[in-house]
């Protein structure tokens, strides 16, 4: 059995930071072509930049709101355009927003849910066609353990973590026909932006220090209080999109030191 990403044709949304940054790297240092699709267009095209240096060719920058259907398609459309078809999406763009339910603004609740559903619902949406005309592709869902488990301040992350994975669920039954895979990656706490943001704003919401809110909220539960890393995420993800067959579909799988055991 191959496992490999030689000239698979990926895009990965929240790409230009983080974890996205790292699963596209790992594909292109694995022969992949990779559409780095994300809000921030500059950073976007920056990466694509840094990455092309590894690969000539391998990236391209994308302008994508994953909220806007009209951006996803354009987006989708550009890169099919480009390379001609579209093996991998990894739907990753995400945001974190921190405040007790009952200071929870209505607009940020709202704001956090159509990142992460609808981006999810529109970017397979839009790959879909692609993927079912190929007979083939790998969808993957950028999950947490937050789809597995509940933290307080967190109603509207858990709520769209945990929605992912049932959207999942349905997208590997329908597509199981066709050849079309999807699963989750659940990881525990990475050091991106996204938790760099947090680690403050959740001392001043649970009166403890920033040390406390690191070694107790966010490592407590893990067997060894070690944060998962990019690299770590980057791998499981590449594992899952170069894995030959679609023998694994419909699955969460978690990465996490240990904090969630499934
Ligand atoms: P990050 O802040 O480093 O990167 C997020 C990226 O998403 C940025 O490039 C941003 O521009 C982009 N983005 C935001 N809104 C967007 C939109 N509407 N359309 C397109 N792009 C958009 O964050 P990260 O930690 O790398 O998080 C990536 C994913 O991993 C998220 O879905 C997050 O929920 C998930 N996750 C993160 C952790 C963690 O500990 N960092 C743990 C579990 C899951």
């Amino acid at each position: 059995m191959t496992i490999s990403m030689k000239d698979k044709v990926c895009i990965v949304t929240g790409g230009a930071s983080g974890i996205g940054y790292g699963i596209a790297t790992r594909y292109v240092q694995d022969g992949a072509k990779v559409a780095i699709a994300d809000l921030d267009l500059e950073a976007a095209k920056q990466t694509a930049e840094t990455l092309n240096k590894m690969g000539p060719g391998a990236a391209l920058g994308v302008a994508m709101d994953v909220t806007s259907e009209e951006q996803v398609n354009e987006g989708v459309q550009q890169v099919v355009d480009e390379w001609g078809r579209v093996d991998v999406l990894v739907a990753n763009a995400g945001v974190q927003i921190v405040h007790k339910i009952e200071n929870y603004p209505f607009d940020d609740w709202k704001k956090l849910l159509s990142i992460h559903l609808d981006g999810a619902f529109l970017t397979s949406k839009a790959v879909i066609p692609h993927m079912y005309k190929q007979e083939s592709g790998a969808i993957l869902f950028m999950g947490s353990v937050h789809s597995k488990e509940a933290s307080p301040l967190k109603s509207a992350y858990v709520t769209a973590k945990h929605g992912i994975q049932g959207l999942a669920r349905a997208l590997a039954k329908e597509g199981g026909p066709h050849g079309v895979r999807t699963n989750v990656i659940c990881p525990g706490f990475v050091k991106t932006p996204l938790v760099e943001k947090q680690i403050p704003e959740q001392a001043r919401d649970l009166g403890i220090s920033e040390e406390e809110v690191v070694e107790k909220v966010m490592l407590g539960n893990t067997v060894d209080t070690e944060f998962t890393t990019i690299e770590d995420v980057a791998e499981l993800a590449w594992f899952l999109a170069a894995f030959p067959t679609n023998a694994m579909t419909g699955q969460s799988m978690v990465i996490s030191h240990g904090w969630y055991m499934n």
